[in-house]
């Protein structure tokens, strides 16, 4: 299937043609469509479907679309920076921070928690398939860790150095591909979707 994903981020093209095996993901761009979508939605779910939404509306006969909204939520800041996780930092510095300034931006905010335990997060990531305008399909998944004191490990992207995956004790950016698959809130949203393509295909 030809799987047209709403977003312009290569990591997670990179993620989903890993785990989607026998689909071809294909980004906007890819097929000359300029695609941007403000996330302003409280939910995971409803900015993903949103964005899934979106790009159906531009997209050409006979592709799939596929959103993933996906983000960290920290127990010590009320489960911020949530939906607004990409745009972590932006009020303080008035700017989009990068990757490894976000990383630093977060450690900072978190430096008087000594405790693993106090340290506690979730990344979460919700998936939403529309097939066509009357089927679409939304599925939402977690991962529960911590965060780090400092980065570790050269994988993955965003914020994968500062979040360790309780079940394994190392960072995102420690494991292979294939442990980031198996573990991430986005391999487990994404066997849901291979489950689902499996049941219509
Ligand atoms: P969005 O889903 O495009 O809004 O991006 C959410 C934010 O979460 C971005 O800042 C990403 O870098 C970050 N993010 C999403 N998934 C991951 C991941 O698997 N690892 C690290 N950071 C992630």
């Amino acid at each position: 299937m030809n799987i047209l994903l709403a977003s312009n981020n290569e990591h997670k093209k990179e993620e989903f043609s890993r785990i989607l095996t026998g689909h071809t993901i294909i980004l906007p761009r890819e097929l000359g469509i300029d695609f941007d979508f403000e996330e302003e939605a409280e939910t995971f779910t409803e900015n993903a479907l949103g964005k899934a939404r979106a790009l159906a509306s531009l997209a050409p006969d006979g592709y799939k679309v596929l959103a993933d909204d996906s983000g960290l939520c920290v127990d010590a800041l009320e489960g911020l920076p949530g939906v607004r996780t990409a745009r972590y930092g932006l009020e303080t510095f008035g700017r989009m921070l990068g990757s490894e300034e976000r990383n630093e931006f977060l450690l900072k905010n978190l430096v008087h928690l000594e405790k693993r335990k106090d340290r506690g997060a979730q990344f979460v990531c919700a998936l939403a398939f529309v097939m066509d305008k009357r089927r679409e399909f939304t599925f939402c998944e977690a991962v529960e860790g911590f965060i780090t004191k400092e980065s570790y490990g050269e994988g993955g992207f965003g914020y994968d150095p500062v979040f360790v995956v309780k079940e394994v004790g190392r960072t995102m950016a420690e494991l292979s591909e294939q442990e980031k698959d198996r573990y991430s809130h986005r391999g487990k949203a994404s066997r849901h979707l291979i489950t689902l393509l499996g049941e219509i295909s």
